[in-house]
């Protein structure tokens, strides 16, 4: 028999998904630029310059036989010690290249991860809004999420509430700042109480609870805010990036996971996340794209493209009488619905064609996320349909 709960999962499909593509379907019945299309965060600006030179540099150079071929598992050598050397002057956290598995992105890390931390039993906790994700990779290995609220308002880690939810039977945390769908920042203020916090509750309940920190946004932070790097300031921390955000690379697969040697149970962990990649088929990340993301680590795209859209359409939206958290990261606006029903609300703007995700599988009713990594003229065209709801509500009176 097949698990009820996998086939679910597969046959209601991913909801952002299922908004996008009714988007795409208008866009053919009234014209691309008559559909405001908020749905997905795949980030809409060019790789920076030199991803092009490079793959061209690799693509001139090396015979294809080679540029082809498996890579190792985990990545190879000169990949993972460059990421490893990058990480170390970037944090100054010390990676050796055998601390660093090339992966498929951060899902894959997280994936990963999930299963190989829980194998022994316990559970995730994530602060929630939270990437929708997270609760599959929980409950496919036969546990759960726990979802701790942030802060109210301001979406802000929430120490006092983590203690209350925090049991005998956490096991891994997920930490994600800048934060998908909130687009909040968390303070290094919050976070270091929070690893005072687990600090204490290691020694408390006698086992390490591993904070996975999901950062695929970390480059992408304005107006001067800090995106602190987790692993500095709590030890057992495993670190997941990937090049999909900040490089705009999201189709090209290509991530990683570093853990410092000092983890607790370091060597058991590394070996069985080999052993979980293994099991999941994965054989390697694509050779070509590994070589040259990591060739180009620490160039970002033009992200004062996503300011500006942020500043735009968090300006309009604000001035129109709507209420929204002030993302100062990643590029998603969280805006609370007019209406308690998010679903409704994204109902409502679907007939006109604007399209936004209901806050719901984030685990936070009420509002939508809207990923404004899309080009500065939809946000611009968007304005009058944002405007005629606006009215319709009633709002700015
Ligand atoms: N984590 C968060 C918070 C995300 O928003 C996403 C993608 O949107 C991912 C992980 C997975 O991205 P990727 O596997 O492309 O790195």
């Amino acid at each position: 028999m097949i698990d009820k709960k996998l086939v679910a999962w597969g046959s209601s499909g991913n909801i952002i998904r299922e908004i996008a593509e009714y988007g795409a379907e208008q866009a053919k019945k009234v014209g691309a630029e008559n559909v405001y299309n908020f749905t997905i965060g795949s980030p809409s600006i060019d790789p920076p310059a030199i991803v092009r030179e490079t793959m061209e540099r690799y693509l001139n150079t090396v015979p294809a036989a080679k540029l082809y071929t498996y890579a190792p598992a985990p990545g190879y050598p000169a990949v993972r010690q460059k990421i490893a050397d990058y990480l170390s002057e970037t944090y100054s956290v010390r990676y050796r290249g055998q601390d660093v598995i090339v992966t498929c992105g951060t899902s894959t890390c997280l994936a990963v991860l999930t299963r190989v931390l829980l194998s022994g039993g316990g559970k995730a906790m994530t602060f929630a809004p939270y990437f929708m994700d997270y609760k599959y990779y929980a409950e496919s290995v036969g546990s759960s999420l726990i979802e701790c609220p942030t802060e109210s308002g301001t979406f802000q880690l929430d120490v006092d509430a983590a203690e209350r939810y925090i049991t005998p039977d956490t096991m891994m945390l997920v930490i994600n700042t800048p934060n998908n769908p909130s687009g909040v920042v968390f303070t290094r203020e919050r976070l270091e109480g929070l690893a005072a916090l687990l600090e204490r509750k290691q020694k408390e309940y006698g086992h390490p609870i591993y904070v996975v920190a999901d950062g695929p946004y970390r480059e992408l932070v304005y107006d001067g805010q800090e995106a602190v790097y987790i692993p500095s300031i709590y030890r057992n921390t495993i670190d997941c990036y990937s090049f999909s955000k900040g490089m705009s690379l999201p189709g090209e697969r290509v991530g990683f996971l570093a853990m410092a040697e000092d983890v607790d149970g370091y060597a058991d962990i590394m070996a069985a996340c080999m052993g979980v990649i293994r099991s999941f088929g994965y054989i390697c990340v694509s050779s070509f794209w590994q070589q040259v993301a990591v060739d180009c680590i620490g160039a970002t795209s033009d992200i004062s493209r996503y300011r500006e859209n942020r500043d735009l359409l968090y300006g309009s939206l604000t001035d129109m009488g709507y209420t929204c958290v002030h993302p100062d990261g990643a590029f998603y606006l969280f805006m609370k619905t007019p209406e308690p029903d998010a679903e409704a609300f994204a109902r409502r703007a679907m007939k006109e064609n604007l399209l936004v995700v209901p806050g719901d599988p984030f685990g936070t009713p009420g509002y939508v996320r809207v990923a404004y990594c899309v080009g500065h003229d939809v946000i611009k065209r968007s304005l009058p349909t944002w405007r005629k709801l606006a009215e319709e509500y009633g709002l700015g009176k």
